[in-house]
């Protein structure tokens, strides 16, 4: 910096003394002659001394005519000069070095004189260095101590002004580190410049709207537990990698484990229970809900009633399932109880019963006895049977609940043919005392995964309905299908037919239609709700379809193996 300054500073004298050597040039022309070399030294020495300036001319020959400041006589031949050179070549010539006549270092600036387009000489003009130097060394010493006036002014007004950016800037940062710590207590102070003031109250701001989605997300988040922790379902929510989401206390409860950190862990490690397990992965499978039952084995059996729904995320993406259980295993066990009370009470009803029916057999068989008494011992008979018919049905069917909910009715793949064939022979004499025309279709070959007994209960039940509730010669038809994944067994008549409204029930344990005319065919109201249950039995189902005075169709439907 100095030194480009100390150029700046050289350029500019160089030009300086080029123009004076011009103005003494102009002066001098016409007295450049070697005759009037006295009056030349006079006027250069006189000019050298206002202007503080060595003059010297130089001929063309590099002869020193005169000098302002030496004796011509003493000087040498000044033609090789580097200035003086330049001159002559018709150039502005400057120099700066040594001079042995004076002993310090000077700059030269030397200029062509013209008489008549013929160079005659030159006109060379020298200042000391250190008079330059000096000058600049002024020059520096002002620029250095403006400089120092302008840095000691402007310290404290740049000092206050930092300050004034700078402290709102920190209050802000403090402020920011607050808020990110959840602390929005703090409000920002709105000084400084207009910019600072606008910034700190858009924080402020910021600091409210925070402050209240945070605690409406809080108060929404504590609602959800409390939610959650009253729910007596349990609820488990697993992500798409089977790993929990959320478990609310019931589920932990059931499954005797803590709600803590079980947040991200797999499912499978933390309950560790078959049957749920396969139950997850069935749900994340699945596309739509799943309901399952579910026996979790541990020092006491549980039944759960497992219910799965997709969950879906905020584009609408699947991101797990959400599974609801219901305990069901104080149900379970009263109905084991209600379950052991019937088959019990069967069981000691049917031995009175038989006694009784033998007895009454017995002495209708009795020839001696009179007619008003061999008609109350048929009345005696008749209700006997009934009750007998009863018993049975009660029985059949606790066995039939039993084996549904123990899963203990053995399967095995069977033809049907030879189960309806065998539940015709059973109905015989039915069908030829109503004389029914029955018709069975099916192929030989059909099979399903059955317990053939079981199947034919049901099948006799739906049979004896069918004849019963049909007119005299009328005609019942047993069609077997293959469907796509069910196999149906339709048992269709001709006969009255059920009203509507009494659909939805008619599956229920002693509903009956029109309760005298079923009395009156002996029937018990189980028929059907046995149906059901040799139908759940065998994981299938029994719908109905009817018109009254029309008909009635009853369908079984069986899942269908896939090797069939
Ligand atoms: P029930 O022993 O009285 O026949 P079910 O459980 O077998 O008992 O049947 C329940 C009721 O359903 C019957 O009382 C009857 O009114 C009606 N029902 C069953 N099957 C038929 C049918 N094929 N046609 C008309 N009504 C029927």
């Amino acid at each position: 910096m100095l030194a480009e300054l100390r150029n700046l500073h050289y350029q500019q004298t160089s030009k300086d003394l080029l123009a004076r050597t011009q103005l003494i040039t102009e002066q001098l022309i016409g007295d450049i002659d070697e005759d009037q070399q006295l009056w030349l030294t006079n006027i250069i020495t006189r000019l050298g001394d206002r202007s503080a300036t060595r003059i010297t001319v130089v001929l063309a020959d590099g002869r020193v005519l005169a000098d302002s400041d030496e004796d011509p006589r003493l000087m040498d031949n000044h033609g090789q000069r580097p200035e003086i050179l330049v001159a002559f070549a018709g150039g502005e010539g400057v120099s700066t070095r040594f001079s042995t006549t004076l002993g310090q270092t000077l700059m030269y600036a030397a200029l062509p004189i013209y008489q008549q387009d013929q160079l005659i000489g030159c006109v060379r003009t020298a200042m000391p260095l250190a008079d330059i130097d000096k000058t600049f060394q002024s020059i520096y010493w002002k620029l250095s101590g403006g400089g120092l006036l302008i840095a000691l002014l402007a310290a404290p007004i740049s000092w206050y002004l930092s300050r004034r950016i700078s402290r709102p800037l920190e209050q802000m940062t403090t402020g920011a580190q607050r808020f990110s710590q959840g602390d929005f207590a703090v409000t920002l102070e709105e000084t400084g410049s207009e910019e600072s003031c606008r910034l700190a109250a858009a924080m402020n701001q910021m600091a409210i709207k925070l402050s209240g989605l945070i605690e409406r997300e809080t108060g929404q988040r504590s609602e959800i537990e409390a939610i959650l922790g009253c729910m007596l379902e349990g609820l488990v929510a697993v992500d798409n990698s089977e790993r929990i989401i959320r478990m609310n206390s019931a589920a932990s409860e059931l499954f005797e484990v803590s709600t803590t950190l079980l947040a991200g862990r797999p499912i499978q490690e933390v309950i560790r229970q078959a049957e749920l397990q396969r139950f997850v992965q069935r749900a994340l499978e699945h596309k739509g809900s799943l309901e399952e039952e579910l026996i979790l084995h541990g020092p006491q059996q549980r039944y759960l009633h497992a219910q799965a729904a997709p969950l879906t995320g905020a584009g609408n993406e699947r991101i797990g399932v959400l599974i609801v259980l219901h305990d069901l295993t104080r149900l379970r066990q009263l109905e084991s109880v209600r379950r052991d009370f019937v088959a019990n009470v069967s069981h000691e009803l049917k031995t009175p019963i038989t006694a009784i029916r033998g007895a009454v057999e017995t002495l209708i068989d009795d020839d001696s006895a009179e007619t008003a008494a061999k008609r109350f011992l048929g009345i005696i008979f008749k209700q006997n049977n009934r009750l007998n018919a009863l018993v049975e049905d009660l029985l059949d069917l606790s066995r039939i609940e039993q084996g549904v909910i123990g899963g203990s009715w053995e399967m095995q793949t069977s033809e049907l043919l030879p189960v309806l064939e065998s539940a015709r022979l059973a109905c015989e004499s039915l069908l030829t005392e109503q004389q029914i025309e029955l018709k069975v279709f099916c192929a030989e070959t059909v099979q399903a995964r059955i317990n053939p007994p079981l199947l034919e209960q049901a099948i006799i039940n739906l049979l004896t309905n069918a004849i019963k509730y049909s007119d005299q010669g009328g005609r019942v038809v047993i069609e077997v299908a293959q469907l796509e994944e069910q196999i149906s067994i339709r048992v269709q008549d001709f006969g009255c037919g059920i009203p509507e409204e009494h659909l939805s029930r008619l599956f229920e344990r002693f509903y009956r239609v029109d309760l005298a005319r079923s009395r009156n065919q002996g029937g018990t109201g189980l028929g059907l709700a046995i149906v059901k249950h040799v139908a759940q039995a065998h994981r299938g189902e029994v719908r109905v379809v009817s018109v009254p005075d029309e008909g009635s169709t009853f369908t079984v439907l069986l899942p269908r193996q896939k090797d069939h």
